[in-house]
């Protein structure tokens, strides 16, 4: 294997450990202890294993969660009402609404009911207009983490090529957006890529960064990747796999066995861009208590 593993475990411990000096402070000079609101509906099973990730890391940082779970036959009326009682409760800093909503509900209009000053995922309309035009606002988590990885592991982004497999709200548009930007970890020249693409190994060889966020495995393989590339895979796909006590296994978007051997740096799955996510999401709740 020639890359180097761009370990976003390791990253996003010392990130929380950091956040969570700053949670003790806030509390012992202003009395306030961050609260993370979350709604989860039905019973998927990675949304449960995501909500309860990102509570438990809530409570290693010292923040609080307000928990509000609804049964998979919740009406849109009842997902929004619970919206409506997490804007109004003072505890409560920040909102996450867990997604996938079961079918029938209507995903925007229950986002779009998340007040923009408790949106720490980033995805009402008003937070994504700020981001956009270069306002201060909350950083959508995913894109956000990818952006802090890259900066962190001293990756320089300016004047590079970066490419992005995926165009949906919450990882591609916003990360490409975040790499065009000036600003640290942006500046690059951006190429986006999707479903409509035509031979996409023609433009990912051609990535000085690579981020896929396709949501299927090996949509990236070794051939594809322009050697020395730093590639993040941002896909968590269940692989079925009876050998492992679960019945599967996770496994990103990108073949890691061959494309780490063309690569220079590559985020694994799991222990990549998704102890990040949450760390961001931690980022944003505290920023939030503080405002
Ligand atoms: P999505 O299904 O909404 O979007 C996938 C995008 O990829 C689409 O825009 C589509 O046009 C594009 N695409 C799919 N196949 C392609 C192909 N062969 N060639 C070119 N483009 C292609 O998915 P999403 O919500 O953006 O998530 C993407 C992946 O990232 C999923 O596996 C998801 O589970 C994962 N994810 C991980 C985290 C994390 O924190 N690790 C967070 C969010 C999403």
């Amino acid at each position: 294997m020639g890359a180097t593993i761009l370990d976003g475990k390791k990253l996003a411990a010392e990130m929380r450990a950091d956040i969570a000096a700053q949670v003790a402070k806030l509390k012992a000079e202003r009395g306030i202890t961050p609260g993370l609101g979350v709604i989860l509906v039905g019973m998927n099973p990675a949304s449960i294993s995501y909500v309860t990730a990102k509570e438990k890391a809530c409570a290693d940082a010292g923040m609080l969660s307000r928990d509000i779970r609804l049964p998979e036959s919740a009406t849109q009326g009842e997902v929004i009402a619970a919206v409506s009682d997490l804007n109004g409760d003072p505890a409560v800093h920040g909102i996450l609404v867990q997604l996938p909503l079961p079918k029938g509900i209507d995903e925007s209009a229950v986002i779009n009911a998340i007040a923009p000053e408790k949106d720490v995922d980033g995805f009402t309309p008003v937070n994504v207009g700020r981001m956009m035009i270069g306002e201060r606002c909350y950083l959508p988590c995913t894109p956000h983490g990818i952006i802090q990885m890259l900066v962190r592991a001293g990756v320089v982004t300016s004047g590079k090529h970066a490419v992005v497999i995926g165009r949906s709200n919450i990882v591609g548009k916003p990360v490409a957006h975040l790499l065009m930007r000036k600003a640290e970890g942006g500046n690059a020249t951006v190429t986006v890529c999707h479903t409509g693409t035509r031979d996409l190994a023609a433009f990912t060889r051609q990535a000085d960064i690579l981020i896929v966020a396709a949501g299927h495995p090996q949509t990236v393989t070794g051939e594809m990747v322009k050697p020395g590339a730093t590639v993040i895979d941002v896909g968590v796909n269940r692989i079925p796999d009876p050998s492992r006590p679960k019945g599967y296994r996770l496994a990103g978007d990108v073949d890691f066995d061959s494309v780490s051997q063309v690569a220079s740096l590559i985020t694994p799955v799991p222990g990549g861009v998704g102890p990040m996510t949450i760390t961001m999401l931690l980022y944003n709740t505290l920023a939030a208590a503080r405002a």
